[in-house]
């Protein structure tokens, strides 16, 4: 029991926009949210196969004054609304609102550790969560994504688009 502590958890780690919601550019507040075809049911069988699921997104539109982070958190809060009325849920969201041409000077930096394709969110993740990083799994839809995910030292695969829970299926998810 004791070796099965320490090997920490298993999780997938899911970039937010053209993965989880369709990447509409900007997606800054709840009416602009339109979830992936299969998302919230691949959420949900990850959540009943005993996985963490953890959301990692860069998000320069707060950088840009195009909207704030409370905009932010209250779209997180609605997608958390939205799958608990399939009883599924995201155990974590992870931000990075910095980004180097920011307009809000609050939020400019060079090469921010938490923007991806540095690996700052995932390293938190696994830290917070405890997650065994060969037990973890990166799902992205753009090269920044796999790039965080391999300097983190987790795997990581793209997403085409098309029903999430089609492409989860084809794969070998952590145990
Ligand atoms: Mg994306």
């Amino acid at each position: 029991m004791r070796e099965a502590m320490n090997a920490g958890r298993a999780a997938v780690i899911f970039d937010r926009d053209g993965v989880l919601n369709l990447d509409h550019g900007y997606v800054g507040e709840p009416d602009r949210l339109e979830w992936t075809p299969g998302a919230r049911r691949a959420i949900g069988r990850l959540n009943r196969a005993g996985l963490l699921v953890i959301v990692v997104t860069n998000q320069s539109g707060v950088a840009r004054g195009r909207f704030d982070e409370a905009a932010v958190d209250r779209l997180h809060a609605v997608m958390r609304a939205d799958l608990a009325q399939d009883g599924a849920r995201i155990d974590a969201f992870y931000v990075c609102p910095f980004h180097s041409e920011a307009t809000v000077a609050a939020y400019r930096h060079p090469d921010h550790p938490d923007r991806k394709p540095n690996p700052g969110l995932i390293l938190k993740a696994l830290a917070d969560w405890a997650i065994d990083p060969g037990r973890a799994l990166l799902v992205g839809d753009q090269p920044s994504d796999l790039e965080a995910a391999r300097r983190a030292g987790i795997a990581g695969v793209r997403f085409p688009g098309g029903d999430l829970g089609d492409f989860l299926a084809t794969l070998t998810l952590p145990k």
